[in-house]
């Protein structure tokens, strides 16, 4: 494989679609050496039918806001690949959405729920509608509108999308009702679901679990321990809220967490009542993270900052694509932050993996540290095959454990002579090399 090769020619037909090209490049450049030892992939053309997804569809949403003024966006599902199981991951309604960011993280699904042992595909959908500042009722009939297009795409074994971005627990639920009504069936085609119709325990909190569990691994590579670290968390969102809790039960303080507009910094930490009041500030759908410096004397809003500048242990991106660039990574290895853990999908810019890389720190990428919430999804739909539902306990013990094999995966594919881990290689070869041989073994299809 000549990956500069390999991406002129997908820079040509896919021009702009710059988050795309980006994670591809990044794939293809830590599977390469494998992939050149073995000729089998490349006269199966494996990478070229790889990086391109099995299809895209794109329609249009169309729905009236509560004055009666019709508004339309965009809505997309991409099913990418299907190699060792259904379609599988989130739809995210933001401004941002379009066809690239969905192909972005569409082909990064492939590697990540290959990592987690389950069988599931890469998939991903959305819309660039903003749930931001509506009322249910405008939530409400702009899913049912969305799903008028999309249930004939998915089914329990073909395609089972959750939430991300702008959807949860309130937008599934509308998702899962009219997919109910438009299917006459009453099947496990969401994951992320209310617990009095299917969903799992741990789901909402498990990508963040999931990626302190990752961070937690790495760390003790170092005979390091979560125990007294500082920690700051960009986002307060569904995957936040989840780091900043598990990080607090594991003995951490969690010294910040941010949002669109700037960052709270909280010397004391933020726990207990305050991840409830970070709850409670995200239900409201309102935009700002700034009403928690008015409600906690202790916590001071910066505006229009990112906390990457604070002297913290531990860095776990939770917000968004590329929140984090060079000069953050610069600030926080000059702090003595030990290990920075992606919650979010692809936070650090390649730039910054660079920087991170080229130091001692700890880095886990995304499609593994982040790996925790699609790894409960996949428990949440072997308990609706099973008809039962497993306690707490139960789940999160086997999301620690799944957490746990996922490091151990990207130990053995990443490290190199030395010793040192590379854990964006060893994902990649990971579950590459599942996907690779799941595809040789199907024949040319
Ligand atoms: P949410 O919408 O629940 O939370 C995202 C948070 O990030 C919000 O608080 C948002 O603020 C904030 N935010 C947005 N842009 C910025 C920015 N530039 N700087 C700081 N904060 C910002 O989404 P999730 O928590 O579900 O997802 C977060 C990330 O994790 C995404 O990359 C997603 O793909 C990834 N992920 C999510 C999984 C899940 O299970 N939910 C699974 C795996 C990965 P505001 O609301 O004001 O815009």
């Amino acid at each position: 494989m000549n990956v500069d090769k390999l991406m002129n020619e997908l820079e040509k037909k896919h021009t702009g679609e710059v988050e795309y090209l980006q994670a591809v490049r990044e794939v293809l450049e830590s599977i390469a050496d494998v992939y050149n030892e073995n000729p089998q992939f490349e006269s199966a053309g494996i990478i070229e039918r790889l990086i391109e997804p099995d299809r895209i569809v794109t329609f249009k949403v169309p729905w009236a806001d509560d004055s009666g003024q019709v508004h339309v966006n965009l809505g997309y599902r991409v099913q990418f690949n299907n190699a060792i199981g259904p379609y599988k991951g989130g739809l995210r309604f933001h401004p941002s959405v379009n066809l690239s960011s969905l192909k972005f993280l569409g082909f990064e699904q492939i590697f990540k729920n290959a990592l987690t042992t389950l069988p599931m595909g890469g998939g991903k959908g959305g819309s660039d509608f903003n749930p931001k500042g509506k009322s249910d009722s405008e939530i409400m009939r702009f899913c049912q509108s969305f799903m008028t297009e999309l249930w004939s795409l998915i089914g329990p074994e073909t395609d089972v999308p959750a939430g991300d971005i702008g959807v949860g627990a309130k937008e599934i639920g509308y998702l899962y009702g009219m997919y109910k009504k438009l299917a006459k069936e009453n099947t496990g085609v969401f994951t992320g679901k209310g617990l009095n119709w299917g969903g799992s325990l741990i789901r909402p909190e498990a990508t963040g679990f999931g990626n302190v569990y990752f961070a937690k691994e790495m760390l003790a590579t170092k005979n390091e321990s979560f125990e007294g670290k500082t920690v700051a968390i960009s986002g307060f969102g569904n995957v936040a809220w989840g780091a900043a809790q598990k990080a607090t039960d594991l003995g951490a303080k969690v010294v910040a967490i941010s949002g669109p507009d700037g960052y709270i910094y909280d010397p004391e930490g933020i726990s207990g009542e305050k991840i409830d009041f970070m709850l409670e500030l995200r239900a409201t759908n309102e935009d700002i993270v700034k009403p928690f410096s008015y409600e906690f004397d202790s916590a001071q809003f910066y505006e229009g900052k990112k906390p990457w500048d604070l002297k913290v242990d531990i860095a776990l991106p939770c917000a968004i694509q590329n929140e984090l660039d060079k000069e953050d990574a610069e600030k926080l290895i000059s702090n003595g932050c030990m290990c920075i853990s992606e919650g979010a999908n692809m936070p650090c810019t390649p730039e910054a993996i660079d920087v991170i890389q080229n130091s001692d720190v700890l880095y886990g990428p995304g499609k593994a540290a982040n790996a925790g919430g699609v790894a409960t999804s996949g428990l949440e739909m072997t308990q609706n095959s099973m008809k039962l539902s497993w306690n707490r306990e139960e789940v999160d013990q086997r999301l620690h454990k799944i957490m746990i094999d996922i490091h151990n995966a990207c130990v053995e594919n990443g490290k190199d002579e030395d010793g040192k881990v590379d854990y964006v290689k060893g994902a990649n070869i990971a579950g590459f090399l599942k996907v690779a041989n799941a595809m040789l073994d199907h024949g040319v299809i």
